[in-house]
């Protein structure tokens, strides 16, 4: 097999190895975990060892082989990369990835990547993370910022702002508690009647009793670039022998020392990896069923309610035609949140669109976004891309001068599957009955602004750390819808 290079830009198929900058062949060798970059500088006692072949260009195609890391994670999502790099950075542990594809093939390739608080309540239980959260991703790109490198161009980062826009006086009224709500919550909002929103976007039309609850404050990421970031400063602890990947590799089962025992690790589909630590499961909308499968012949009952949430976002590359000087969201996106904390949802194939439109920082116009419950389908659905096409069309009237079969080869779509949770909340915790097994899943559209927080609170709980932010109401005891 070729060896891949270094840092592989995604999605482009990676092959399965350990990243790796020894120059040795055909090499069996044990790492000591030692100083980290941010981490406390006691050497560990932690040894694990790696039989493998090594070539010189870096990351290896590897043989099947039993590997032991300290943290092994399931899922090189947003979420698994993100709690990859918090125990690097924040610890001296050595950390495994494994993945049944490659980065970005699941919901976080198609992240539309607003990291925005405009839809968010105050005072719900998502709340404090959703906050610590976006401090995390501020703090990120300011640190880029401060080596020199700019955070537009290395994550697709800026600071746009973000508009809940509203057609209707009802809207309107609802806008305005929100912006109250908002700036009671200690953030910059301001509401704008139609008039206003005219000088400050000209190309979105509400109406007249339309406005918007304006946030100068929120962000917007580019998930691609993002995750191809993580992935580059994950590998950059692979030579300290604290890093690997193991990709296009599946995990298949658990290892345990009898039926009740303690989890020791994972079999994939081509290695053995054990833990010392912990195991993370941050398989997104596949972690219900992955943990079916794993526990299936075991004492623990668990029921982990996250189903596949499809989403189409269409791209139009190097899209001139108008310009947007904020992120746009309707206001009808808050209703999709509200029904999915209801009890009384249709799991049928029901269909939602609301827009969303965002402008890249390569100048590339992202519509969105669609939900229904297809399955663990991701095909494209071209009746559900021309109702996006048509619904952005009503905020963007510009939009109806091109018909959609115009863009040709410069349109994309872009299809994910949110890990969707029943009660709405993502689950982040000890699996019920065991003390190393963790899971961080069922973030649905929200994975790409939680991520940071979601990460750091894992990481707190497995290393024993008081928590930034109360972690109960994410617990998985309980939440079998
Ligand atoms: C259209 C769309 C727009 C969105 N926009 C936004 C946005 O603007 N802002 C925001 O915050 N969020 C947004 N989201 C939501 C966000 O993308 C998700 O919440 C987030 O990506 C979930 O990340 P994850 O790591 O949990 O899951 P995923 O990215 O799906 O990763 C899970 C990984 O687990 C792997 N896996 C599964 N089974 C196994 C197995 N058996 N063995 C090994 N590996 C396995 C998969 O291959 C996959 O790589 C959007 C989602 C969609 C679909």
């Amino acid at each position: 097999m070729a060896s891949a290079p270094t840092f592989c830009p995604n999605p482009s198929p990676c092959t399965n190895r350990i990243v790796s900058s020894s120059r040795r062949r055909f090499t069996s060798f044990a790492f000591e975990s030692g100083r980290t970059l941010f981490g406390s500088g006691v050497p560990s006692r932690n040894f694990f060892s790696l039989s493998t072949r090594v070539n010189r260009t870096g990351p290896v195609p590897i043989s099947a082989s039993s590997h032991t890391f300290d943290v092994v994670i399931v899922g090189a999502g947003i979420i698994g990369l993100t709690i990859a790099r918090q125990f690097l950075i924040g610890s001296d542990l050595s950390v495994a990835v494994v993945d049944k594809a490659v980065p970005c093939s699941g919901a976080t390739g198609a992240g539309q990547g607003y990291i925005w608080m405009v839809h968010k309540t105050p005072g719900s239980e998502k709340w404090e993370l959703a906050m610590r959260s976006r401090k995390l991703w501020e703090m990120l790109a300011e640190s880029i910022h401060d080596q020199g490198l700019n955070p537009a161009e290395v994550m697709g980062w800026k600071k746009r702002g973000s508009l809940l826009v509203g057609r209707t006086p009802e809207e309107s009224d609802l806008l305005k508690r929100r912006v109250q709500q908002l700036s009671e919550a200690g953030l910059r909002a301001e509401y704008m009647y139609s008039h206003d929103l005219l000088q400050e976007e000209p190309a979105l039309t509400v109406g007249e009793d339309g406005g918007a609850a304006f946030l100068p404050d929120d962000s917007q990421l580019d998930a691609q670039r993002t995750v191809a970031f993580l992935e580059k400063g994950n590998r950059l602890f692979a030579s300290k022998g604290r890093y690997a990947e193991f990709y296009h590799d599946p995990v298949t089962s658990l290892l345990r020392s009898g039926s009740h025992g303690e989890v020791k690790g994972l079999q994939t589909s081509k290695n053995t990896l054990y833990s010392n630590k912990a195991i993370i499961v941050a398989a997104g909308c596949w972690s219900g069923s992955l943990m079916h499968e794993l526990f299936k012949e075991s004492d623990i009952l668990l029921d982990v309610p996250v189903k596949p949430r499809k989403g189409h976002l269409l791209v139009l590359e190097n899209f001139n035609a108008l310009q947007l000087n904020h992120g746009l969201m309707e206001v009808g996106y808050i209703k999709h949140q509200t029904i999915l904390a209801s009890e009384q949802l249709d799991h049928g194939q029901a269909l939602s669109v609301s827009m969303g439109a965002t402008m890249d920082t390569l100048g590339n116009l992202i519509l969105g976004s669609s939900r229904q419950f297809a399955g663990f389908s991701s095909e494209v659905d071209e009746p559900v891309v021309a109702q996006i096409w048509k619904r952005a069309a009503e905020f963007l009237p510009k939009l109806r001068e091109f018909p959609l079969s115009d863009f040709g080869r410069s349109r994309k779509v872009r299809i994910g599957l949110r890990p969707y949770m029943p009660d709405g909340k993502p689950m982040i915790g000890p699996v019920p009955g065991m003390t190393n097994v963790f899971l961080a899943t069922g973030h649905e559209g929200e994975g790409l602004s939680l991520a940071l927080g979601t990460a750091e609170m894992v990481a707190d709980m497995v290393l024993g750390n008081p928590g930034r932010v109360d972690s109960a109401p994410f617990a998985v005891e309980g939440r079998g819808c």
